[in-house]
């Protein structure tokens, strides 16, 4: 069967190598120069390819529908077709799995080599702009001319990451096909707030427990490394809370517990045993805090950072634990869909069977990764959406060949 896979990134590589392997002719139109643009630049240039602690919890969307895709081809599943193609890969104690070689550029190369054993024909600067139903099969319109196809795998990817090849144009293609799609939000974003108690913080890097709160109940928490920047905050932990921002409307707040070690009492006492070492306030939190994020807190409160330390009454000890356990920064928005890494939101998996990755609307045409209405938080767990859901369509319904099963 000629099948045409749209879209050379994570998951139409999986799809393409997964129809290939079933002796299809398949071609990849790419609208990049190469393959994999994206994936070459994940994990800040490492490539967290998946995770051990896999489950539908890690995902944003229809749990029935990610579980079914997911378990179709799981992580022992994508870690032995890795190793197949002759990746190595690594695990640390978070569960994140990078290549052996620590270089996300691995991961591209071993999948474009499998690809060409399999006589893959890549094309890539193709553009397409245009799908049209014909006969039995697919005419496309492309930037370099028509191509057809009697089978269509779409996997053009999600709108985050621009500088990295994100875009709308999957979700128009599939528009234009009766589909739908819901309102799109970036994810793993960094968020802006009001900066006045971030910019003097700029590149001071703290542990803290989040809390994003609406009008003042807690909407969604996280734990770990925060960053402070001149916009607002950043880091792993912020990333993690961060798809609650984006789609949680207006009227938030992000709390820092900037010591999570220590309760409100414990640190009242730790304070406390302070006051009496002769020092300025400028060091009153030295060895507590970040020297920069302790000062930065006391000048919030409006103190004096040469005065004395023992002219402080129990109540301003008090209103310095409150501050250091609830740092509070009004959110203003996110650094938007650009710098993004994930897209929430997407074409409704509804219009799916996810038992086979066919559209509903469309026989014989397939979708996968990030196009799809399925998000994953932070850990390798969209690029394993990716892997899976890419290795699903490219079966192409032929569930009784699955290679791997
Ligand atoms: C900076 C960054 C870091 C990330 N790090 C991680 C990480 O470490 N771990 C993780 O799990 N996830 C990570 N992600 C998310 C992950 O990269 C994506 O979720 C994943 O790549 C999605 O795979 P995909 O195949 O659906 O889309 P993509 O990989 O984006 O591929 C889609 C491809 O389709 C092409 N295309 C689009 N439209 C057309 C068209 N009309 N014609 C022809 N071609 C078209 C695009 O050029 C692109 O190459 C990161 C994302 C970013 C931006």
């Amino acid at each position: 069967m000629d099948v045409i896979v749209i879209g050379g990134g994570a998951a139409g590589m999986a799809a393409a190598i997964t129809a290939a392997t079933l002796k299809n002719r398949v071609t990849i139109l790419e609208r990049a120069e190469r393959l994999g643009r994206k994936l070459a630049v994940t994990g800040n240039g490492r490539c967290n390819l998946t995770n051990l602690n896999m489950s539908p919890e890690h995902y944003h969307g229809r749990r029935g529908f990610i579980s079914s895709v997911l378990n179709s081809f799981n992580v022992e599943q994508t870690l032995s077709f890795f190793r197949g193609i002759g990746l190595i890969t690594t695990s640390e104690p978070s569960g994140k799995v990078y290549p052996h070689s620590d270089q996300a550029g691995s991961v591209v190369d071993v999948l474009r080599f499998a690809l060409s054993a399999l006589n893959v024909n890549i094309i890539t600067n193709c553009t397409v702009s245009e799908i049209a139903v014909s006969g039995d099969g697919f005419k496309l319109k492309t930037s370099i001319g028509p191509f057809r196809a009697s089978r269509l795998i779409v996997t053009c990817g999600g709108a985050a990451g621009a500088k990295a090849g994100g875009s709308r144009l999957g979700y128009q293609l599939l528009k234009g096909l009766g589909h739908s799609c819901t309102n799109l939000h970036p994810s793993l974003v960094q968020i802006k707030t009001e900066n006045k108690y971030t910019r003097p913080l700029k590149g001071v890097r703290a542990d803290a427990a989040v809390t994003v709160q609406k009008r003042g109940s807690g909407i969604a928490r996280s734990s770990g490394e925060v960053q402070f920047t001149d916009y607002g905050i950043s880091g792993p932990a912020i990333f993690d809370v961060s798809r609650s921002i984006t789609t949680g409307g207006s009227d938030l707040t992000v709390s820092l517990d900037l010591m999570r070690k220590l309760d409100r009492h414990e640190l009242n006492e730790l304070i406390t045993s302070r006051l009496g070492s002769g020092l300025t306030m400028e060091n009153l939190l030295t060895g507590t805090l970040h020297n920069k994020l302790g000062r930065t807190v006391l000048s919030r409160l409006g103190y004096s950072l040469s005065a004395p330390v023992s002219q402080l009454s129990r109540n301003d000890v008090g209103e310095i634990s409150n501050m250091i356990k609830n740092y509070e920064l009004p959110v203003i928005g996110s650094l938007g869909m650009d710098a993004a890494q994930v897209t929430a939101g997407g074409i409704p998996v509804e219009e799916f069977d996810p038992v086979t990755l066919e559209s509903r609307i469309v026989p014989g045409l397939f979708a996968a990764g990030e196009i799809l209405d399925v998000d994953g938080d932070c850990g390798g767990y969209n690029l394993q959406w990716a892997w899976s859901s890419g290795h699903l369509a490219g079966l192409m319904g032929d569930l009784q060949n699955d290679i791997e099963n």
